[in-house]
């Protein structure tokens, strides 16, 4: 059975515990990093950081609105990624989860190939491995029937794991409690990705790719719309997705 993660950003407090669990859990080295005037840290996903907790500002009438989007790869239904390589298994799909995992043969594909065919700009390159990384779901956990490192890390409970039918019906049921205080809310993509992210205000303002965005991969084609793009990436399952979300 399919598994899914839902992560409900209405509960992050932005404690960082799930990017450091992932981290310590993976046995990621150390990175160098520097004072930027923001509790983001490090600046950007990196091959030794798969999991990356966002901060973004904006003006809320006189108030201002701080908004957290614990990010990660989606591991897409419909895998576009996937799309990019060149190799059988260098990019495979966990039958019994669900889960996207790349393996050590993704040093011989295109690095840049395969990042521009993720909507949601997560791969990235070892340097030493020449590997390229992401979240595999913490795949070794799961098959001994524990949590996802980041999932357990979590104490507010803004991170819930199971089956995704499951995942789902709570997904939906919460919807609909943040849309009493929160009319924008939604959850991101969920027809077409197994981690699904319920946010109360647009995407847009969490981070540029908090939905999916296909900008990258239509640099090959600028005669392509982004829903053109993205219907080519999810073709199965458009059919059941509601409009763009901005
Ligand atoms: S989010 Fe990106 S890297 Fe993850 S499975 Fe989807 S396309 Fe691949
Ligand atoms: S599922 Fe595992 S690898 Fe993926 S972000 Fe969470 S802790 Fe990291
Ligand atoms: S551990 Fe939970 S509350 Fe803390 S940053 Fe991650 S998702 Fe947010």
């Amino acid at each position: 059975m399919p598994k899914a993660i839902l992560i409900d950003t209405t509960r992050c407090t932005a404690c960082r515990g799930c990017q450091v669990g992932c981290k310590e859990w993976k046995n990621y080295p150390a990175v160098a990093t520097k004072q930027r005037g923001t509790h983001q840290n490090p600046p950007d996903l990196g091959p030794y950081n798969v999991k990356l907790v966002r901060f973004s500002e904006h003006q809320d009438g006189d108030s201002v609105k701080w908004l957290f989007f614990p990010d990660a790869c989606r591991h897409c239904l419909e895998v576009p990624c996937k799309s990019g390589a060149e190799l059988e298994d260098s990019i495979i799909v966990d039958k019994e989860t669900g889960a996207v995992i790349y393996t050590e043969k993704t040093a011989k594909e295109n690095f840049e190939t395969i990042k521009s065919s993720c909507p949601y700009d997560i791969p990235r390159l070892d340097p030493k491995t020449r590997r390229i990384v992401k979240c595999d779901m913490c795949i070794d956990r799961v098959k001994k029937n524990l949590l996802p490192m980041c999932v357990k890390s979590c104490a507010m409970g803004a991170m819930t794991f199971g089956e995704r039918s499951d995942i789902l019906k709570i997904a939906a049921e919460r919807l609909v409690a943040v849309q009493k205080e929160n009319p924008k809310a939604q959850l991101c993509d969920m027809e077409n990705v197994n981690v699904i992210y319920l946010v109360a205000e647009a995407p847009s303002k969490y981070h540029k790719f908090a939905v999916a965005d296909a900008s990258d991969a239509m640099k090959g084609d600028p005669g392509m719309t982004r829903q053109q793009m993205l219907a080519g990436k999810f073709a199965p399952l458009r059919k059941l997705a509601g409009p763009a979300q901005g």
